[in-house]
Order: structure tokens, then sequence, then C-alpha cells
């Protein structure tokens, strides 16, 4: 076998997790390749759009401390690109205080952010309507704002990293999608559409795509996909800007009636924001169903919510775009990450990361699943992020 088709570690999938395991394992001294079917900094999967939620705040106290262990990761990787990535303008949650979502539960999270000492202001509807231009909001609203959390900048984040794993001679192949993948006793086999490596660990990060090289393993993730629209307005108060927003209603019979947004990215001049439903509704078949076009009927919710809401915004969309979720069936399974060992034959080598909310930690994935891939462990407890997947927590 010769050394341009052996590598120490094949990471499947080039978004932000994959490009945080490259470079990694790159910087750790490994022979390392990341390929993507679609290229880099493409659009088509979990990655769309210019910015992603940063927050520190959980119902899962779990959770809450893996983001504070993330914030290290995220300012050694803005030291080292000299570019800030996340911009702390703030998140604020309101709405329904009892009402549990995918995104977490208001009250829940408060006790959360009290038990580990994380500042929040605590707010009441009229003072969320007086501070930042929302109006008519029901009034057992409630809510905070947490200081800490923002916006992260999602094409920085991805260049840096690219960037980065390029500096450590991680071998970048766009375009190669893997067809197959054979664990065996010594490591791993990869067919992909150009030729066939060999690896001695292999790292799924290929979100939506997991699937595909699971199942015929016999070990298929339990996930959903569902097409998210995304919908930039455009501002017409010019003295209102927002943090991040994200409000907690009770469900309708149609859909989870949750809506979310973003202030003005700080990095840009643009005057629009964007703004999102988040429903998790009428789940895609496979990843090749997304059509890049939003269900117009999320759009006109989000615009109506919008309309009765904040008078600070022209409700009628400017552009119109879709974001592909990855999403755990079990709503109280965060991601699914681990090792594949006891789940496939010789599933010793397959590190997998797939689906959930993840940006705000792909610094943190990239060193985990490296730490599981060389390691077999890592000193982050993940242990209830892959109950199904075996894995074990450095002591
Ligand atoms: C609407 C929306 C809003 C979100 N908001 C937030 C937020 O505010 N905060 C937050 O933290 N997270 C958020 N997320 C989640 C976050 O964006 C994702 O967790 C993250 O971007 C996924 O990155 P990834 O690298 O795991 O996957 P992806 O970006 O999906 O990358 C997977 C890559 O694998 C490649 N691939 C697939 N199959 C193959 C194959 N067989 N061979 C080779 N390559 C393959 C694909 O081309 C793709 O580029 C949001 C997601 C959505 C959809």
């Amino acid at each position: 076998m010769s050394d341009t088709t052996s590598f120490d570690l094949i990471v499947v999938g080039g978004g932000p997790v994959g490009l945080s395991c490259g470079w990694q394992a790159a910087a750790r001294g490994q022979r390392t390749l990341v390929m993507d079917r679609y290229g880099f900094f493409n659009e088509r999967c979990g990655t769309s759009g210019a910015e992603r939620h940063w927050r520190v705040q959980y119902t899962q106290e779990d959770l809450s401390r893996l983001t504070l262990e993330a914030v290290p990761l995220w300012r050694s990787l803005e030291s080292r690109v000299e570019r800030t990535l996340i911009h702390h303008i703030g998140s604020l949650w309101f709405g329904d205080t009892e009402v549990q979502t995918n995104e977490g539960q208001i009250c829940e999270t408060m006790r959360v952010m009290d038990r580990l000492d994380l500042p929040y202001e605590a707010m009441t509807a009229k003072e969320i309507e007086r501070r930042y231009g929302f109006a008519d909001l029901p009034s057992h609203y409630a809510g905070f704002l947490q200081p800490d959390g923002g916006v992260i900048d999602v094409r920085g984040t991805l260049a840096a990293l690219y960037g980065l794993a390029q500096q450590h001679g991680c071998a970048l192949h766009a375009g190669e999608r893997a067809l197959g993948i054979f664990p065996d006793a010594d490591g791993v086999t990869i067919h992909t559409d150009r030729t066939t490596y060999r690896a001695a660990k292999v790292v799924l990060a290929n979100g939506a795509g997991v699937n595909d090289l699971l199942g015929p393993l016999g070990a298929s993730l339990d996930i959903r996909l569902y097409e998210m629209a995304l919908v930039s307005l455009r501002r017409q108060q010019a003295d209102i800007d927002f943090p991040f927003w994200f409000v907690f209603q009770q469900p309708t019979e149609e859909d989870t009636n949750l809506f979310y947004g973003f202030g003005r990215n700080p990095w840009s001049p643009s005057d629009l924001v964007r703004l999102g439903p988040v429903f998790e509704v009428n789940p895609l078949p496979d990843a090749e169903s997304a059509t890049g076009t939003p269900d117009p009927r999320h759009v006109e919710r989000l615009s109506s919510w919008v309309g009765n809401h904040m008078p600070g915004l022209d409700p009628a969309p400017v552009q119109t775009s879709t974001c592909l979720a990855a999403l755990p069936a079990d709503p109280e399974r965060q991601f699914y990450l681990g090792l594949m060992r006891d789940l496939v034959p010789h599933g010793e080598h397959l590190v997998v990361y797939s689906s959930g909310w993840g940006f705000k930690f792909v610094p943190l994935l990239g060193e985990i699943c490296v730490d599981l891939a060389l390691q077999g462990r890592t000193a982050h407890d993940i242990s209830r992020l892959g109950p199904a997947i075996s894995m074990e927590v450095e002591q």
C-alpha cells in the first residue's frame, strides 16, 4: 500500500466538525485526510447561513459545562487566526417559561445558571418590549438576557479551520465522496468515488449522510432530517438592535411555534437581519430530498409573528433559503458522539459525530473526536451524549 492511499486518520465530511478534526489531528502529527463530497464551504448541508447562536446556558447542566469547556478552544482558534469568531451581543430567551422545547426550558435553565454561577438578567415581557422593541407580548411571557451569549461567525470559523488544517499538512479533498467503510482488525478500508484508502482510524463527521455509511454496517442512527427556513428581513428602525433572541411558545396544532433571530452581524455592514422558525415538522426521507426552497407556510408563519411583535423589522422577506437540520429522534439526546466500539465489528476504529445543534461546540468536537480516535477516550464528560455508543471518560 503506498503512502498516498494510507493515512493515520481519515475524516469523512468537511463541514466545521470535520475540518476541526482535520486541524487537530494534523496538529498532533497525524497523517490526516478530510474529504467532502460537495466541497468545503458548501451550503448544501447543515452549515448554511452566515451565523449561529453562541450560548452557555442549557437546561442540561452537562451541556452548559461543555460550552464552558469549549471557550478556551474558541479563544485559541481566534488567537491563531487573529479574528473574532464569537461576538458577545447577548442571548435573550423569553416566552412561556414552563414550555419544554428542543432548545430547552427557561425556568430550569435559570436554575442551572444559578448552580453554575453564570450571570443573567431576569426580565418581564414589559422590560423586553421596552429594551428591545418587541411589542404585544403576552403578559405572562418572561425570560432572561445572558450577556456572554451571542453570535458565531460561520464563514470566519470555516475559513479559520480550513487554513489551520492546511497549515498543519492535512490533506483536503474537495468533491470526493465516501461510498463505503469496512473496519477490520487493523484499521479501516474506505472506498470513495475516486479510489480506495486505508486508515488506522476513521471519523464520520458527515452530518445528515452518516447513515449512508453506517447503514450497511447494520448500525443506523435514529435521526430526523428537517429542511429549516432561513429568512432575512430589513430593519426599519435604525436605533433598534437585537441580541440573539429565541421565543418559547406552546406548540400549535400545525407546528412547534418556535422562532429565533439575530441582530445585525458585527462583522457585516448589511442592514438585513436573519430569523428562522424552528419547526420540527415534515421530516425528509433523506438528505438528497432537500430542495433549498423553504416551505412558504413556514416563511409566512415567521413573517406573521414578526408583523405582530417586532415593529422594528419589515416583515416582508428580502431573502430566503434553507438549512438541513439533522436531529436525534429522541429529544433527550443532543448528539450522536462516540466510538462505534461494540456497535459494529471493529468499531473501535470508528468515531462518529452527527446531528444536533453543534456549531457552538465545533473546536471541542474536533478535540473529542480526535481524542477518541487516537486514544480511545476523552477527558470531557460525554457520557450522556451517546448512551447507545460505547465510550470511556478518562478518570
Ligand atoms: C437552521 C439551523 C440553525 C442552527 N442553529 C444553530 C445555532 O444557532 N447554534 C449551534 O450551535 N448550532 C446550530 N445549528 C447546528 C449546526 O449548524 C450544525 O450542528 C453544524 O453546522 C453541523 O456541522 P457538521 O460539520 O457536523 O455537518 P455539516 O456541515 O452538515 O457537514 C457534513 C459534511 O459532510 C459531507 N458529506 C456527507 N456525506 C459524505 C460522504 N459520504 N463523503 C464525503 N463527504 C460527505 C457533506 O458534504 C457536508 O459538507 C443549526 C442548524 C440548522 C440547520
